[in-house]
C-alpha cells in the first residue's frame, strides 16, 4: 500500500470525473522543506513564519532571516511559496519576548502584534522580498487579521519595503498579497478587503476555534472543537461561493485539508487548492483520485441536513470504509 501511495507523487491529484485539485505543503523548519518536495507538493500553501523565531533566543536579524527565506524560496522554485509573517501570540510564545494576557487568543496575536511593532514588521517584509530576488515565486499571506485596515496598512508597508530596496539599487518585485481566513468577521468583509488582495487561504484551525468560542488547545473543551461542525461547514461553503462570486483564488491549510473525511466535502464545494503536512500528501492525493466529484456533492446534500457533526461523521466515514 505503502508503495502504491509512493508510486503517486508524480500523478496529479484528480477525481475520477477530471476535477483537479492541486496539493501544497505547511512548513515552517528547514528540515520539512524537502519532505514537501519528496511528496510531489505543488508548492507551499503555508509557510509558519515564526518557527525560525520560536527556536532562535532572541529576534533573527533581517540577514538571519533572510539566508532562511532565500533557501525555502530558492528550494520551490518555480513552484509558489506562501510566507506568513509573524504569528506568534495565542498559544505561540517566544522565548525571549514574553508577555501574559487575560484572553491571549483575543489579544495580541498575528498582525495586530506585527503591526505594534513596526520594526519587526518591515525587517520581515524587507527578509521576504530580498529573498525573492531573481525570483517570481513569493507570495506574502498575514495572519488573524480582522479588519480591512491591517490589511492597507500591510500593504502600505509593502510598498514602501519595495521602494526603499529600489533606492538602494536592490531588484525587488511587489508579491501577491493575500490574508488568511480564521477571523469570522472576515467572512462578512469579504467584499471590502477583496480590491486590497490576490489570494485567501482559510485557517481552518483557528477559523474553528473563533467561530465555535472553543479554545483549540483546551482538553476540557475538545470534544466540541469539531471541523465538521455544520456551523464550520456552513462558513466555508459561504466562503468558497464568495470568493467564486470575487475571482478571489482560495486555498485552506488548516487540519482539516489532511483529514479525509473534511476532504470529500472540500471537493464537494469546490476547493482545489489544499496545503497540509508533507507526510499526509499522498494518502488524500490517493483518496482524490479514487472519488468523483459528483459522488461526493451527494455526500454534501446529504451532510447539509445532519443535525451534527457526528451524524455527519458517520456518513461520511461510510463512504470512506467503502472506498477501503
Ligand atoms: C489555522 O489556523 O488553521 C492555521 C493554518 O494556522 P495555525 O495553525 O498556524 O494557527
Ligand atoms: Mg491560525
Amino acid at each position: 500500500f505503502n508503495q502504491s501511495l509512493a508510486g503517486l507523487k508524480d500523478l496529479p491529484a484528480v477525481t475520477t470525473d477530471d476535477f483537479h485539485v492541486s496539493l501544497f505543503t505547511n512548513t515552517g523548519l528547514l528540515a520539512d522543506v524537502s519532505p514537501g518536495l519528496r511528496n510531489g507538493a505543488e508548492g507551499i500553501g503555508l509557510y509558519r513564519s515564526e518557527i525560525p523565531f520560536m527556536i532562535h533566543d532572541n529576534f533573527p536579524t533581517e540577514e538571519e532571516q533572510y539566508l532562511v527565506y532565500k533557501e525555502v524560496i530558492d528550494a520551490y522554485s518555480p513552484r509558489p511559496v506562501s510566507m506568513r509573517t509573524l504569528d506568534i501570540g495565542g498559544d505561540k510564545q517566544l522565548p525571549y519576548f514574553d508577555f501574559k494576557e487575560e484572553n491571549p487568543y483575543l489579544g495580541w496575536r498575528g498582525i495586530r502584534f506585527t503591526l505594534d511593532n513596526t520594526t519587526l514588521q518591515v525587517t520581515q517584509l524587507r527578509a521576504m522580498v530580498r529573498a525573492a530576488h531573481g525570483r517570481e515565486n513569493l507570495k506574502i499571506l498575514i495572519p488573524m487579521v480582522s479588519r480591512i485596515d491591517e490589511v492597507k496598512t500591510i500593504k502600505e508597508l509593502l510598498n514602501q519595503v519595495i521602494s526603499e530596496l529600489v533606492a538602494e539599487g536592490k531588484q525587488a518585485i511587489m508579491p501577491k498579497l493575500g490574508i488568511m481566513i480564521e477571523v469570522p468577521s472576515v467572512l462578512l468583509l469579504l467584499d471590502k478587503i477583496a480590491p486590497y488582495i490576490d489570494f485567501v487561504s482559510i485557517g481552518s484551525n483557528d477559523l474553528t476555534q473563533y467561530l465555535l468560542a472553543v479554545d483549540r488547545n483546551n482538553p476540557k473543551v475538545s470534544r466540541l472543537f469539531d471541523n465538521l461542525n455544520p456551523a464550520v461547514l456552513s462558513a466555508l461553503y459561504f466562503i468558497r461561493k464568495k470568493c467564486a462570486a470575487l475571482q478571489l483564488p482560495v486555498s485552506l491549510c488548516g487540519e482539516m485539508a489532511a483529514d479525509p473525511a473534511s476532504v470529500l466535502l472540500l471537493v464537494a464545494m469546490g476547493f482545489d487548492r489544499l496545503s497540509l503536512s508533507a507526510h499526509r500528501i499522498p494518502k488524500i492525493k490517493w483518496l482524490i483520485r479514487n472519488i468523483s466529484r459528483a459522488d461526493a456533492k451527494k455526500l454534501l446534500a446529504k451532510v447539509e441536513s445532519a443535525e451534527d457533526e457526528s451524524e455527519i461523521r458517520k456518513v461520511l466515514n461510510k463512504k470512506l470504509k467503502e472506498l477501503g
